[in-house]
């Protein structure tokens, strides 16, 4: 039994099972969550005795941080070190009014997007709901006011290819009585697992659903994203007709600018056409470029004239500010300067 992946209702069966009151699970979970204490032997309101009884029969996971690195528009990127000795990485974001932190969900990545850094660098394994989660609480204790408003499943990983875990984090999330971060505040973005969209959709739909979508058409996102030879746009398109979007709801479409590959005026014209299929609002991301990948950053004007076109066609939409440019902060970047100068590590 692990209190970082239970629910509250699995905590309080559990004391059951070993014949505590329920209301002890209240006050482990408190730790846990609210206050990020891991060691029983810490939680100092609770007896000795069950503390050391429980201490046997249970454990907290917990992460530890092997770096961070500051920017100096105040993005701190961590890199946090599993029990089994891989690494993920964490980005928290403040801003004036929200602090959205970036969370991973997976050590490496299986869909090899050519872009991407992390699917470069391949698939070790999933990661437990705990580890999903404490990256949450982990940040939250070694931050200004433990603020944390927001949460993007947008790090290392597939979110849906590790549904069962990553459903699991979302349920702790957002529990009523932990008061972490309500549902409509996390988004979860998919490279486009399309039954595991549609799977979503009964599971967990109060997140606020994110499609990297990157490439307008099949020929061009087959080129980049793997994953669109099993599930094409037409497969995805249909899995998103399904999702449940409250009123005055929009699915956001994200999409990375390749330099001279996706950003033309023709790009434009046809992303246009197919994103106005569901109620959505695009994102341009203009390329981070990673080391050893072959692909570039668009120019400004460019960026500019391919936003114009689909603003002029009543699409809503936005251009992400690229954050901690000074600390490598974009997907996979920081496990990857640790892993060529492991002596940089502390
Ligand atoms: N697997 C999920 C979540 C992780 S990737 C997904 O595909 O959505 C999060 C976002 O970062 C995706 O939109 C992806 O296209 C984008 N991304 C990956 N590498 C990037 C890079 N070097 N520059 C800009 N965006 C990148």
């Amino acid at each position: 039994m692990d209190f970082k992946q239970a629910t509250a209702q699995e905590a309080e069966d559990w004391m059951e099972t070993i014949g505590e009151k329920p209301y002890r699970a209240r006050q482990v979970r408190s730790w846990v969550f609210t206050k990020g204490v891991s060691d029983f032997a810490q939680m100092t309101d609770l007896s000795k005795s069950f503390r050391e009884t429980i201490a046997h029969k249970a454990i907290v996971t917990q992460i530890k941080e092997v770096k961070r690195d500051v920017s100096v528009d105040g993005t701190i990127k961590f890199l946090f070190g599993l029990d089994d000795g891989n690494t993920i990485e964490s980005v928290y974001m403040p801003g004036a009014d929200r602090v959205t932190l970036c969370i991973s969900t997976q050590v490496g990545c299986k869909l090899n997007c050519k872009f991407c850094l992390t699917g470069k660098n391949g698939f070790m394994r999933n990661l437990s709901s705990a580890e999903i989660v404490d990256q949450l609480i982990q940040v939250k204790n070694r931050v200004p006011g433990g603020r944390v408003t927001n949460i993007v499943l947008m790090g290392m990983g597939e979110p849906l290819d590790n549904y069962d875990a990553t459903v699991k984090a979302l349920r702790i999330f957002t529990e009523p009585d932990l008061n972490l971060i309500g549902g409509r505040k996390i988004t979860l973005s998919t490279a486009g697992v399309a039954p595991a969209i549609v799977r979503l959709a009964d599971d967990f739909s109060k997140v606020k659903l994110a499609i990297s979508l990157n490439a307008p058409t099949n020929e061009k996102r087959n080129q980049i994203m793997p994953i669109n030879k099993k599930y094409p746009i037409e497969t995805l398109m249909a899995a998103l007709k399904k999702w449940p979007l409250p009123h005055g709801r929009r699915i956001t479409f994200e999409y990375v600018m390749l330099g001279g590959f996706n950003d033309s005026d023709a790009d434009a014209a046809e992303l246009g056409k197919i994103t106005r299929l569901v109620p959505s609002k695009i994102n341009l991301i203009p390329y981070n470029p990673c080391p050893g990948l072959p692909f570039e950053r668009p120019s400004t004007e460019r960026v500019e004239k391919f936003r114009s076109a689909l603003i002029k066609n009543h699409h809503t939409v936005t251009v992400r500010e690229s954050r901690g440019g000074d600390i490598l902060a974009s997907c996979g970047q920081l496990r990857q300067a640790v892993k060529e100068a492991p002596s940089s590590t502390p």
